[in-house]
C-alpha cells in the first residue's frame, strides 16, 4: 500500500531498509573523506556523525528508512548562449516539491500504520544514497550519484524514518564494474577508481557552496559556460543514455533559466535576484555568487 501510494503521488522508486546503525566500512570511508579534507567547502558534512550514522537518534524507536526518488530530467533544456544551469536547478526549488510529496505519503503511512514518521529532505543529517541502495532501488556510482538500473541518476532523494516495521528490500549489489566513464569527463579530476569524489574540486560544490569573493585560479580554465553547479559526470554515464523525461511539471526549466545570459545576471539587482529565484534552488547560490560565477571566464 505504501509503494502504491508513493507511486501515485509520483515517486519513480520507493523501497525499504531496516533502520539499524550505517555499516563500519562506511562509515570508515565517510570519515577517511572528510579527514583528508575533501569535503571540502561543505563543513557541515563534518558535523552531526552519531546522527549521520544512527538514523534511531533522529527519530525514537524508528524501525524502517524508506527511500525515495524523483525524476527531474528535462524535457527541455537551455538553448545555446545562456550560462549553464544544472537539471536539478532548472526548475522550483526541488525542498518545496519533494517536501509536499514525502508530507502526504508520512501522512498517510500514519494513518495506516498508526507509527510515527519523519520525512527528510536535505534537512537531516542522513547518508541518502546509502539509504537509497540498502533499500534496493539503486547503487552509487563513481560519480558519486544514485544509479537507478535502467534509468540513470537524475533523481532527487528523499527518505521517511518511522517506526513502523516494513519488510526490508534486498539491498542493490551492481556496480559501475569497469567504467570509468565520468572519470575522464570531470572537467575538474575530482573524481577517481575508488569512488572518493574530492568535494574541493568538484565543480558543482565550488559554484554553490563555495560563497567565496574568489575561487582558485584553475578554475575559470575548466568552468567554461557553467554558472549554477555541473552536470558532466552524469551526462557522459551510459546510465543516462536512455533517461526519460520527469512528470513533474514543477521541474520544467523556468524562463530565467532559459533567458539566463551573463549580461541579465549582471543586470540584476539584490532584490530581483530574490524575487526571481524564490522558489527556485539557485536562491541558495546567494546573489553575490551567482554573480561571481558569471564572470569566471568572463574575457570582458
Ligand atoms: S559535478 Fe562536474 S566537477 Fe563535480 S565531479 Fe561531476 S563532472 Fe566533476
Ligand atoms: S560513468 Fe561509468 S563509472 Fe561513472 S558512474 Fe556511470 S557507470 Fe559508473
Amino acid at each position: 500500500m505504501i509503494k502504491s501510494q508513493a507511486a501515485s503521488l509520483g515517486f519513480d522508486a520507493c523501497g525499504f531498509a531496516a533502520a539499524v546503525p550505517v555499516d563500519d566500512e562506511t562509515t570508515a570511508r565517510y570519515d577517511r573523506w572528510i579527514e583528508q579534507g575533501h569535503n571540502g567547502c561543505m563543513q557541515w558534512a563534518a558535523g552531526h556523525r552519531d546522527l549521520r550514522r544512527d538514523p534511531s537518534l533522529l527519530l525514537e524507536g524508528a524501525n524502517t528508512v524508506i527511500s525515495l526518488a524523483l525524476n527531474y530530467y528535462p524535457a527541455r533544456f537551455q538553448p545555446d548562449g545562456t550560462l549553464r544551469v544544472a537539471y536539478y536547478a532548472y526548475g522550483r526549488d526541488y525542498h518545496e516539491v519533494l517536501r509536499e510529496k514525502l508530507t502526504a505519503l508520512a501522512h498517510f503511512i500514519e494513518q495506516v500504520t498508526q507509527c510515527s514518521t519523519r520525512p527528510c529532505v536535505d534537512s537531516a543529517p542522513i547518508r541518502e544514497r546509502y539509504w537509497a541502495q540498502r533499500a534496493g532501488i539503486g547503487f552509487v556510482g563513481r560519480n558519486n550519484c544514485l544509479i537507478i538500473p535502467g534509468k540513470g541518476s537524475y533523481f532527487f532523494l528523499g527518505e521517511i524514518i518511522t517506526t513502523a516495521q516494513l519488510p526490508p528490500d534486498e539491498p542493490c549489489r551492481l556496480t559501475c564494474g569497469d567504467c570509468g566513464k565520468c572519470i575522464e569527463a570531470c572537467p575538474a579530476s575530482a573524481l577517481s577508481m575508488d569512488g572518493a569524489a574530492d568535494a574541493s574540486r568538484c565543480l558543482s560544490c565550488l559554484l554553490i557552496e563555495n560563497h567565496s569573493e574568489e575561487l582558485p585560479a584553475w578554475v575559470a580554465d575548466v568552468v567554461g559556460d557553467r554558472v549554477v553547479g555541473c552536470d558532466e559526470c552524469q551526462l557522459c554515464c551510459p546510465h543516462n543514455a536512455h533517461a526519460q523525461a520527469t512528470r513533474i511539471a514543477d521541474f520544467a526549466p523556468t524562463d530565467t533559466v532559459m533567458t539566463l545570459t551573463r549580461g541579465r545576471i549582471q543586470s540584476m539587482t539584490a532584490g530581483e535576484f530574490k524575487r526571481t529565484f524564490a522558489h527556485s534552488a539557485i536562491s541558495r547560490l546567494r546573489y553575490k555568487t551567482l554573480r561571481r560565477n558569471a564572470t569566471l571566464n568572463s574575457t570582458e
